[in-house]
């Protein structure tokens, strides 16, 4: 802790720059200062076992345009198509509070476009494959990436932190950078000009062996205060506090109620407090209401952080089912609109949804976001992939959720899975489901399935999937009734709402400075990542394209991380396009 001899001589003026949180945007903006020679305080509530934040959890998706590893899967991209795509996603709707979210998703599609690719491989990333994520709405001028752009880390969330965070380790060994764990802030400090000038907070007791990820205590041990140049808030979203997302929740848009259940996609210590914090100190929030929470959630059989839900990815060929056995209407099929299906299952009144699928399609088509879920591709196994793509039973995570998760059920007739459907139901309080109708449901989209024609859009979207070479060979299961023994046992799985990303925040503009209520910056102080609605306050409007939020952390890290050094060095010293 600072003493009070410290902190008189801290508030002389310094050239040090003060991070608050050590997630991937702190990580990224840690790097453009230090490679820029500026000093730096990193802040976090968490442990060092914590460095990387969510984002080491993250499957390591990251959004890139005409990239060299799309042109490889005969991908055409263009900067057009992409803001196209963004631009019809995120409807940005808003005279005042979209100003800078407008500019910042412009400025994000050209970095995504021209620079993204080769930024992250020149510090030694590299992608495995590109995925389609988000495949839309069916209409040409609505959600969704037109080809796929999910460009999956080699080496998952853990490799993306990991580049950043080598060369920040580095500079501290240099003395360019103090860390400050279990520091957590509760107060940002302004001078009698009201700039930012320090922060306040608590220092809480060691968390020493507490694995990452594991819910922290906050028993507090000391105080402590810093001062710096200028001060990045990058502490993440309010994913993992269900209260703060409940009070968020968009009636208009999201109604007739707010869900009741969810399971949380993100650790504990994503909660959302330093938002209120910098919006006390003067700070702008704007969009609040935007958020990206996942309607394909599994209770984790193995939790790490509380009431830990697993997001699972789905290929195309399930029949999604509402929790009272009715199939969601089109185009509301696996992996196509996020939001759009989320309104529709509130619609319903129940906040669960039924796949039903077999043992074919899950071993091909279901992959579960984590990097702790993809130990193949998080441990650079070509051994583990092959085996996943080829083994027939699915990746391991999956077949063990097969086995323990409370979501599934594993039949050998329909008779035997409605029955277990309905004794899962009753715990939840909800309906009883009609066998009839589940039947005469998969036997018409078996009827369309016997057929290179079809009427029926899923299987329409099926086909197209079976166009782009790497979908054809791992994520889509061969063309089959659904049915149909040979491809048996069948199975249901229980989709439960899982919080996960805010997508709006703190006013920022392009240099990701603090914008205050009045259009006014707020001098000293930036913010970075989920808090600052991964750029302006809102960069994705309503809707994501996904891979946007490690690529969001990165974009207005290093935008900030390039600003702040030219604060605190009142010259360039590198120049700002360096890769
Ligand atoms: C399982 C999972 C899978 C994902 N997959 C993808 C993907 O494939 N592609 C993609 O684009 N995105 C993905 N994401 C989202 C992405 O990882 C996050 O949005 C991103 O990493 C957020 O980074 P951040 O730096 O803004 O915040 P965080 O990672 O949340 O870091 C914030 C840090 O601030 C600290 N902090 C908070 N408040 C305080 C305080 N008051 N004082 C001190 N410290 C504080 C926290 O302890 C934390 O360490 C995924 C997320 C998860 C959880």
């Amino acid at each position: 802790m600072s003493t009070k001899a410290d902190q008189q001589d801290a508030q002389v003026p310094s050239d040090t720059v003060l991070i608050v949180g050590s997630g991937l945007a702190g990580l990224v903006a840690a790097f453009e200062l230090t490679r820029r020679r500026v000093k730096c305080i990193i802040l976090d509530q968490e442990s060092a076992e914590n460095l990387g934040g969510q984002a080491f959890w993250s499957l390591g998706g990251i959004f890139c345009v005409d990239s060299a590893d799309q042109r490889r899967w005969g991908i055409k991209d263009s900067r057009e198509l992409a803001m196209a795509d963004w631009m019809n996603s995120a409807r940005f709707d808003r005279e005042r509070d979209d100003v800078w979210p407008r500019q910042w998703a412009e400025a994000f599609v050209n970095f995504a476009t021209d620079k993204m690719e080769k930024y992250v491989k020149a510090r030694g990333m590299t992608f495995l494959q590109v995925g389609w994520a988000e495949r839309g709405d069916g209409r040409a001028s609505g959600h969704g990436n037109s080809v796929p752009r999910f460009h999956l880390t080699w080496g998952t969330g853990p490799e993306v932190v990991r580049v950043f965070a080598e060369p920040v380790k580095k500079a501290a060994e240099e003395g360019l950078i103090e860390f400050k764990f279990r520091h957590r802030v509760d107060e940002i400090i302004k001078d009698e000009n009201g700039r930012a000038i320090g922060v306040r907070g608590a220092i809480l007791e060691p968390s020493d062996g507490l694995p990452r990820g594991v819910k922290s205590s906050r028993e507090v041990v000391d105080s402590f205060e810093y001062f710096g140049k200028a001060i990045l808030v990058s502490s993440g979203g309010i994913g993992g506090d269900v209260e703060k997302v409940k009070k968020a929740w968009p009636l208009d848009r999201l109604g007739p109620k707010v869900p009741e259940n969810f399971v949380v996609g993100v650790p504990a210590y994503v909660d959302g407090r330093m938002l209120e914090i910098t919006k006390d100190a003067g700070a702008n929030v704007v969009n609040a209401d935007r958020m990206w929470h996942y309607t394909e959630g599994l209770a984790n059989w193995n939790p790490i952080w509380p009431n830990h839900g697993i997001r699972v990815l789905p290929g195309p060929s399930s029949l999604w089912l509402d929790a009272t056995g009715k199939r969601l209407p089109a185009p509301l099929f696996p992996g196509c609109d996020t939001l759009a299906t989320l309104k529709h299952i509130c619609s319903t009144g129940y906040d669960y949804t039924w796949f039903i699928l077999d043992q074919t399609i899950i071993a091909r088509e279901f992959a579960l976001s984590g990097s702790e879920q993809n130990p193949d591709v998080t441990g650079k196994s070509y051994l583990g992939l092959l085996t996943r793509i080829f083994g027939g039973k699915g990746p391991v995570p999956v077949q063990n959720f097969m086995k323990h998760g409370k979501d599934f059920i594993v039949k050998d007739n329909l008779e035997d899975l409605v029955q277990g459907m309905n004794e899962l139901a009753v715990t939840v309080k909800g309906p009883e489901l009609d066998i009839d109708l589940i039947r005469k449901q998969i036997d018409d989209l078996n009827l369309q399935l016997a057929n290179n024609f079809t009427k029926d859009a899923q299987v329409m979207l099926t086909d197209n999937a079976r166009r782009y070479t790497y979908d054809n060979w791992t994520r889509v299961a061969k063309k089959h009734s659904l049915m149909d023994p040979k491809h048996g046992p069948m199975i249901a799985v229980r989709m439960n709402l899982l919080t996960r990303k805010t997508l709006g925040g703190l006013e920022t503009d392009l240099d990701s400075k603090i914008v205050k209520p009045d259009g006014e910056r707020f001098a000293g102080l930036y913010a970075a990542g989920e808090v600052a609605g991964f750029g302006g306050g809102g960069v994705h409007g309503y809707s994501s394209l996904e891979g946007t939020f490690l690529g969001g952390c990165i974009f207005s890290g290093r935008a900030a991380g390039i600003a702040m050094a030219k604060e605190v060095l009142d010259k360039e010293v590198l120049p700002e396009d360096v890769i």
